[in-house]
């Protein structure tokens, strides 16, 4: 991919205090990809993945024995991670409340990362106030056998639509199978409004163009089509954060891109870990610096 000179100088990796132990250990056996140099990517990014990641709650993938073993998924924590983790009360549906986690600088991050974490997801609100989403994401889901080409025309087939209701969209290569759709919100309807919404369009598109798309929930109705993931916009949903690194073989990258490049982009997987530098450097460009920025609200559907 190509794009075009920074607008700004890349920023330099931030400073962190945290001590990573193990540095040498492999947590991609078939690549031999240390925790080390996993804290070090981390570190490279964290100035390009904050603005993004460090207003939301977060959870982490963790797999302290490397992305090949036991991998779990981690919500809250009370106190364990020590202070540069913080914490964000939320309600659950009971009415009790539980620290939910959030990192606002590169020291969180590399607390994580010490603590065995690979992936971070996050909500789509703002930790200041988590009723209200700050963005909708469609999360197209290919069926197994699909090829890219088919996750290519969808996203742009997203992008058309929401435009055509007044919405900006940015995409996301996850790193994994599919892309991310992503219409960024000024934070005001609350989750049901925002799940209503999204799952009443995503029943549109599947239902003016049943051979290629789903909304559907059981998977024998995805055959050969895109599945439509639109429960990625309900209260305490997560999708993947911008420049996490992926717990898949190779240690693919979740990256931003421009519309432009999403047509001629090879896969989702394209950016991997030793992208760094060149992730900063994208991130820096004209094409890319207003990524994920919209001022803009949910249409009438
Ligand atoms: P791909 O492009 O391969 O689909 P993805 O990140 O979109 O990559 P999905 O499986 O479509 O992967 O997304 C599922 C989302 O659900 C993840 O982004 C994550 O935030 C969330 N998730 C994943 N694992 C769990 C889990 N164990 N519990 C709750 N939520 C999860
Ligand atoms: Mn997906
Ligand atoms: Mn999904």
């Amino acid at each position: 991919l190509e794009i075009e000179a920074p607008i700004a100088s890349a920023t330099e990796p931030d400073a962190t205090s945290v001590t990573i132990s193990n540095r040498d250990r492999v947590i991609y056996p078939e690549s031999s990809i240390t925790k080390g140099e996993l804290a070090d990517y981390y570190a490279a990014v964290a100035s390009i993945m904050l603005p993004w990641c460090g207003s939301r709650p977060i959870s982490l993938v963790r797999c302290p024995q490397g992305r090949a073993k036991k991998c779990f998924f981690q919500k809250h924590d009370a106190g364990s991670f020590g202070d540069a983790v913080k914490h964000v009360g939320i309600l659950e549906k009971d009415g009790h409340e539980e620290p939910y986690l959030f990192v606002d600088s590169a020291d969180g991050l590399l607390t994580c990362v010490q603590m065995g974490t690979i992936e971070f997801h996050g909500w789509g609100a703002r930790i200041e106030d988590v009723e209200k989403a700050d963005r909708l994401v469609f999360d197209l889901d290919p069926d197994e056998g699909l090829d890219f080409e088919a996750v290519r025309k969808a996203a742009f087939h997203f992008r058309d639509i929401l435009k055509s209701i007044g919405l900006e969209t940015f995409p996301m290569a996850t790193g994994g199978k599919g892309i991310h759709v992503i219409a960024p919100l000024v934070p005001r309807a609350e989750w049901p409004e925002v799940k209503d919404f999204a799952h009443r369009l995503a029943q549109a598109v599947a239902q003016s163009d049943p051979d290629n798309f789903t909304a559907a929930l059981p998977k024998a109705q995805r055959k050969g089509r895109i599945f439509v993931d639109y429960l990625r916009n309900q209260r305490g949903a997560t999708a993947v954060m911008p420049y996490a690194v992926r717990a898949r073989p190779e240690a693919p990258v979740a990256a931003p891109i421009t519309w432009k490049e999403m047509e001629t982009i090879d896969k989702p997987s394209h950016f991997h870990i030793s992208d760094a530098a060149e992730l900063v450097k994208r991130a820096a460009s004209r094409a890319l610096s207003g990524w994920g920025r919209a001022d803009q609200v949910l249409p009438d559907l």
